[in-house]
């Protein structure tokens, strides 16, 4: 088959590899639709320890099953499927308590285990175990199908912030994970979703996916402009889907008294420390926290809500490639010219 193997930091070659084989208790799918992720745009610039060369990358799939594996009873050949990128041992005390992506093992698709940027995906057996692999609705395509793994890290983005009905929300980065939190806090009851966003580009674009407000924290000071938007006493829950310490701090500055601040995005390697204003937090009594990654739970209701429609996943994407062009795909991805690229292999 032909796979885009990852050989080595900024080396990337699509080229013909052995065809997997199913594991007994696994899967193998002829892949549909693989999402470029920021994190994968990460990892081809600056690898990542949970990744080792040569590997294919890509956690955000859909496809459809071509063999199932022995012993395997719940799967059949023909089957939609949508891949959670997170795998848990299932054994240790956070995978009990139904938070496996804290799961020390800390296994996904894509990282330790073969990804998406390929003709066929094995899935082994733990990976099925886990219920990393989910049925994909009839209504929805291949393409958005893909977008529920970026989607459940958006529930669980509101969940671990304790989202409630009625609370107002900044979010900080209009990219497309930006953009689905904005739409997902709005399904979910948000009285005034927000999003701050540097550059004017993708500002337009925000207020195309539902924000009340949008604001250029070139043009504007976005903490003043929060709060004027807030009553004054700045948002129940701040966001940060992006790569920028800047943001980061500038999220504690836009959060009420008893807020939560969820530092969302991870910073790319390299990047300063933040400073944090204690005292803000320490007289707001504010919570700062962050997140990472979601539970098949979560990927569960993520591919319910994409075919319920209260997302709009199609526009999300905003540029296809054929495997073979999976460099430009990444130039596209990370070119910040649309949202979401996608490839079908
Ligand atoms: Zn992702
Ligand atoms: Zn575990």
């Amino acid at each position: 088959m032909k796979a885009a193997v990852l050989e080595g930091i900024e080396k990337m070659t699509v080229r013909e590899v052995e065809t997997p084989r199913a594991e007994p208790g696994g899967l193998v799918l002829r892949v549909r639709a693989c999402t470029i992720c920021g994190s994968d745009i990460r990892i081809f610039h600056y690898g990542s320890p949970r990744v080792m060369f040569p590997q294919v990358v890509g956690h955000e799939v859909s496809g459809e099953v071509v063999e199932v594996g022995e012993g395997l009873a719940g799967f059949e050949v023909g089957d939609r499927i949508a891949t959670a990128g997170d795998v848990a041992c299932g054994e240790c005390e956070f995978c009990k308590r139904g938070i496996g992506n804290c799961c020390p093992i800390n296994y996904a698709i894509g990282y330790q285990f073969p990804g998406g940027f390929a003709e066929y995906l094995p899935i082994n057996s733990l990976t099925v175990r886990h219920g990393a692999v989910n049925p994909i609705p009839d209504s929805l395509g291949w393409d958005e199908a893909a977008l529920a793994e970026p989607l459940a890290c958006c529930i669980n983005g509101l969940e671990t912030s304790h989202f409630q009905a009625g609370e107002s929300i900044v979010v900080i980065g209009a990219g497309p994970i930006g953009l689905m939190l904005a739409q997902l806090a709005k399904s979910f009851g948000a009285t005034k979703v927000l999003i701050v966003q540097r550059s004017r580009g993708r500002l337009e674009m925000a207020r195309r996916f539902g924000a009340d407000a949008v604001i250029s924290s070139q043009d504007e000071d976005p903490a003043e402009r929060v709060r004027e938007e807030t009553g004054g006493e700045g948002a129940d829950i701040v966001l940060t889907a992006c790569g920028s310490p800047e943001a980061q701090e500038q999220a504690m500055e836009m959060v009420r008294f008893r807020g939560r601040v969820n530092l969302f995005g991870g910073l790319p390697k390299g990047t300063r420390k933040i400073e944090v204003d204690s005292n803000l937090l320490h007289y707001k009594e504010a919570y700062l926290h962050g997140c990472h990654g979601a539970i098949p739970r979560q990927h569960r209701a993520a591919l319910a809500l994409l075919a319920s429609g209260h997302i709009r996943a199609k526009e999300l994407i905003t540029h296809r490639f054929p495997l073979d062009d999976i460099l430009p795909a990444f130039q596209a991805a990370e070119s910040r010219a649309g949202l979401k690229a996608v490839v079908n292999p």
